[in-house]
């Protein structure tokens, strides 16, 4: 904290007295701006412009360079403050030279605060709290800079600083550098599902998540074969494949699998890949060929002897964590699997048993049910023995399952041994909580 505080303006102590609600509330006070930068998150802890947002390190030195100016990054971001103290600078990383620059000029007046920074229109904006009036000159000396400030940020690219141009794209004005805009017109072609992964988040917005092919991996294949998988980067009105649809809908043990047929497969600058699945747990690859360019019989022959291989290879590496696997049988599946992986589902399935026989029972009827008590006990051993066939390595990979927890589920103080109110406890809590973690 700052040693000296700057008294607040009336129109913040109006502001946070102006909301009766905010007393009776009994919530934590979010981080102030300062306190979320110093963590390394941006205002409010969220990013709302994604890359058009000030840098953390840039935002950092403006409120420590100017911090008269800036003093609401020391306010409680409460939904009544200033859009300053909840956003910060939202603006791109480009305008921080210019941003910098007018604040030093800005500081000229000690009464000035900022209680918005933002783009608009493709313009740099900025509004002040209400403060005493300044003399005439200061007003003055504030506005010319204010002026050159926007002239400024009409011609500087806001995502790299570079000379830029204020122009509308996609209905939106912006200024951009031609190397910025072309990279966001390529972001903005993107499927779906790369959006998610260019998020960082698994492909699918479905169950499989533990099992999808890792955002890294993904990014990978696609950027060293862009050729290849050009379908993930595909206009969204052209014919939509599986491919262009879903992405790569494989377990991330065959990410290495993968990349061997794609480099192969990328040889023939003719072929594009349309599905990349599990199916009769094989890895299939399926690919489409541009019928203009003429076909080599014998690199045909080479490509299709290399499907061949890769459906035999994934027949003997575990989908989840790419060691050697044997098929297993689940339920109605069959899928291959080192012994670990394959136990992981058996912690799983057996939740799901658990969830099924307590489904529709209150505490009384399961306490006077032993039939039904033995068999939660018999799952619950089933889950305590493959946790014990859980090397420290793959522990580490969900370490959001207490694992000692589960170690004694199968010892001689184990769940045979536990009432018949720790036994439900477990499958209300402790089993649907453990399912969630192995999705
Ligand atoms: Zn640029
Ligand atoms: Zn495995």
């Amino acid at each position: 904290m700052s040693a000296k505080r700057a008294p607040k303006t009336k129109k913040l102590r109006t502001a946070s007295f102006s909301n009766p609600n905010a007393f009776k509330l009994d919530i934590p006070t979010p981080p102030t701006l300062r306190e979320c930068l110093a963590q390394g998150l941006f205002g409010s802890g969220i990013s709302p412009n994604g890359d058009r947002e000030m840098t953390i390190e840039h935002s950092k030195q403006l409120i420590e360079r100017y911090p008269s100016l800036y003093r609401l990054a020391d306010a409680s971001p409460v939904p009544s403050s200033p859009p300053f103290a909840r956003e910060g600078f939202a603006c791109g990383d480009g305008w921080f030279g210019l941003v910098d620059r007018l604040s030093a000029k800005l500081s000229a007046d000690p009464n000035l605060v900022v209680g918005q920074i933002k783009e608009k229109l493709g313009l740099l904006r900025v509004y002040f709290e209400l403060s005493p009036l300044p003399s005439s000159e200061i007003e003055e000396a504030t506005d010319a800079a204010l002026a050159e400030a926007v002239a400024e940020s009409q011609i500087t690219c806001e995502r790299c600083g570079k000379p830029g141009k204020h122009a509308q794209r996609g209905g939106y004005w912006s200024v951009e550098c031609g190397a910025c805009a072309a990279e966001e017109a390529r972001r903005k072609s993107l499927r779906p599902w790369m959006w998610r992964l260019l998020a960082g988040l698994p492909a699918a917005s479905g169950g499989r998540s533990r099992l999808d092919l890792t955002p890294e991996h993904a990014l990978a294949l696609l950027e060293g074969y862009p050729a290849l998988y050009r379908e993930a980067w595909a206009a969204p009105t052209s014919p939509v494949s599986r491919f262009a649809a879903g992405g790569f809908e494989i377990g991330d043990g065959w990410f290495r699998i993968v990349d061997r047929i794609s480099a192969r497969l990328a040889k023939d600058p003719a072929l594009h890949v349309v599905q990349v699945k599990e199916k009769y747990v094989r890895l299939k690859v399926h690919c489409e060929r541009d019928p203009s360019v003429p076909r080599d019989p014998s690199l045909d022959a080479e490509l299709k002897a290399a499907l061949d291989e890769t459906g035999d290879e994934s027949e003997r590496t575990c989908e989840v964590c790419g060691e050697p696997g044997t098929i297993k049988e689940r339920g109605r599946y069959f899928r291959v699997r080192c012994e670990p992986c394959d136990q992981i589902d058996e912690i799983s399935a057996a939740c799901g048993r658990i969830g099924k026989l307590v489904e529709g029972l209150g505490l009384a009827a399961f306490t006077a049910n032993e039939i039904i008590q033995d068999a939660v006990r018999l799952a619950m051993v089933s889950i305590g023995h493959a946790a014990a066939g859980q090397p420290p390595a793959l522990r580490a990979k969900l370490p959001g399952i207490d694992w000692e927890r589960l170690d004694r589920l199968s010892g001689i103080t184990g769940a045979m041994h536990m009432a018949a109110n720790e036994i439900w406890k477990f499958a209300q809590e402790e089993a649907p909580g453990l399912e969630r973690e192995l999705r």
